[in-house]
């Protein structure tokens, strides 16, 4: 078996590799179990400062880092240099903040001396998705290390490419062998690793199947998992909201990265006082976008990352349209060898359709529409997800009010969804469980060991 690297801007084959054989396999699963002992009692400063170095690296090699993702997965250039610029943001991140995060926690009780000391739990295993193929598994990959564990990624087969790179950047920047290890192996294979008394833990980020899967195996084994999936995040809007404002993020929100992000807003939840209005307005945006290689700095709209992928989306568009929904831009794909799909927009969308009920996965925003705020909540939590969802109001009290009333794990207040090094990020319901990031992310992947002294 091999993963085909290819260009979703034409079809071309850019790469093969081969994956991994049995031996190959149980050699990277014995380097990760050499490594880790040493890396775990490796002084905290001598891996931030291996952070670090791999932040410099990042940089260093950004703009052939960010061609590679361009084209093998069809992000516009500019949005591939942002996404290793933030790997490098999340590297120096935990370099500076680990210490201070892992440091004993001292608490009194009945001991002359309490307190909590915070270990690594061994090697974890991170499958990953291709959508951003570099923030994805940095943002495992940085406090997993820091706190002292060695990691394994088994990387969506569609990136490979993108897997090998970010080997590099780790033995480039001086880790030691097995600390980061890629893992060519199909997804077929990730129970058995799960199952291997020489993994730990393991971290998923992907669709609700896959989720599933693992979820299963990490319970089977009795092993730690955080899992972090799909959603439909909520895009409220008010009647008293900045509507030029929300128009210009719901475009961007929606569109960026074609349309391929977990906290994408995909459901645009207007009340009826504006909803004609903000519809309007969307689609002069929306119709503004412009397809393109995603290497040509003025292209708005990528392809998408795989044809199949397009294929699905398009059906989850005619159907719902079968079932009533009012196509008002877009809604087709474009002729030609590429991966594209219209910027569209879909109106009137209601439940029992499949794009009110299910995750659109591409460039596809759907309106819902509502009478009133307590409706725009109600529909808001309506869902089986729970990732991200925004809330556009004049009265930032009000849209806090709201904001504590929807079901997810980030709500934003007039602005754009997205993860920060800084804030928690993760999900409720079928958006999965356990966070990334800010020091709630370090935490997950440690074992909070309780020591007291008489
Ligand atoms: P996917 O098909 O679930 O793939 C994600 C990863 O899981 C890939 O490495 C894949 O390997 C592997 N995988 C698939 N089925 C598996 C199974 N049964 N057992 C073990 N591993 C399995 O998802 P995707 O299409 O790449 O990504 C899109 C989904 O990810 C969307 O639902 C999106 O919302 C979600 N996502 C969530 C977040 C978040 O932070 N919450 C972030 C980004 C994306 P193969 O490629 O070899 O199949």
């Amino acid at each position: 078996m091999s993963f085909r690297s290819i260009n979703p801007l034409d079809g071309s084959t850019l790469a093969v590799v081969e994956s991994f054989t049995t031996a190959q396999l149980n050699a990277a699963l014995k380097q990760a179990a050499d490594a880790r002992s040493e890396w775990a009692a490796t002084p905290m400063e001598q891996r931030c400062a291996l952070l670090r170095a791999a932040a410099g690296v990042l940089r260093q090699r950004s703009d052939e880092l960010a061609a590679t993702i361009s084209r093998e997965m069809g992000k516009l250039i500019g949005e591939a240099e942002g996404e290793v610029e933030k790997c490098a943001w999340v590297c120096e991140y935990y370099a500076d903040e680990a210490p201070g995060f892992l440091a004993d926690e001292v608490i009194g009780s009945d001991a002359s001396r309490s307190f909590v000391a915070y270990q690594p739990l061994g090697t974890v295993l991170a499958v990953m998705p291709w959508n951003f193929p570099f923030w994805q598994v940095f943002r495992f990959a940085a406090p997993a290390l820091a706190a002292g564990n060695t990691g394994l990624l088994k990387h969506a087969s569609n990136v490979p490419q993108c897997a090998l790179a970010i080997e590099e950047v780790f033995s480039e920047a001086g880790f030691p062998p097995g600390v980061f290890r890629s893992l060519m192996i199909p997804a077929a294979d990730v129970q058995q690793v799960i199952e291997d008394p020489r993994v730990h833990a393991v971290t998923l980020t992907g669709s609700e199947p896959a989720g599933r899967s693992v979820a299963a195996a990490a319970g089977r084994a009795l092993k730690k998992s955080v899992l972090e999936l799909g959603g439909s995040d909520p895009f409220v809007v008010l009647e008293d909201a900045d509507l030029e404002s929300a128009v210009k993020t719901a475009v961007t929100s929606r569109f960026l990265n074609c349309g391929q992000s977990c906290i994408a807003a995909k459901r645009f939840i207007v009340v009826d006082a504006v909803a004609d209005d903000f519809v309007a307005r969307f689609r002069a945006g929306v119709e503004a976008l412009s397809p393109g290689d995603p290497l040509n700095p003025n292209t708005t709209l990528a392809p998408m990352a795989r044809h199949d992928l397009r294929d699905d989306l398009h059906r989850q568009v005619l159907d719902s349209m079968g079932a009533g929904a009012v196509a008002v831009t877009g809604c087709a794909m474009e002729e030609g060898a590429g991966a594209f799909y219209q910027a569209s927009i879909l109106d009137r969308v209601e439940p029992g359709m499949r794009a009110y009920d299910e995750e659109l996965f591409g460039p596809v925003a759907i309106v819902i529409r509502a009478a009133d705020e307590d409706e725009a909540i109600a529909i808001a939590n309506g869902s089986r997800f729970g990732l991200g969802g925004s809330v556009w109001t004049a009265d930032s009290e009000r849209g806090e009010r709201v904001a504590r009333r929807i079901e997810s794990g980030a709500v934003f207040v007039n602005g754009l969804v997205k993860s920060d090094p800084r804030l928690p990020f993760g999900g409720v319901k079928a958006s999965g469980y356990g966070r990334e990031l800010s020091h709630h992310g370090i935490h997950e992947f440690v074992n909070a060991k309780t020591i007291w002294i008489k």
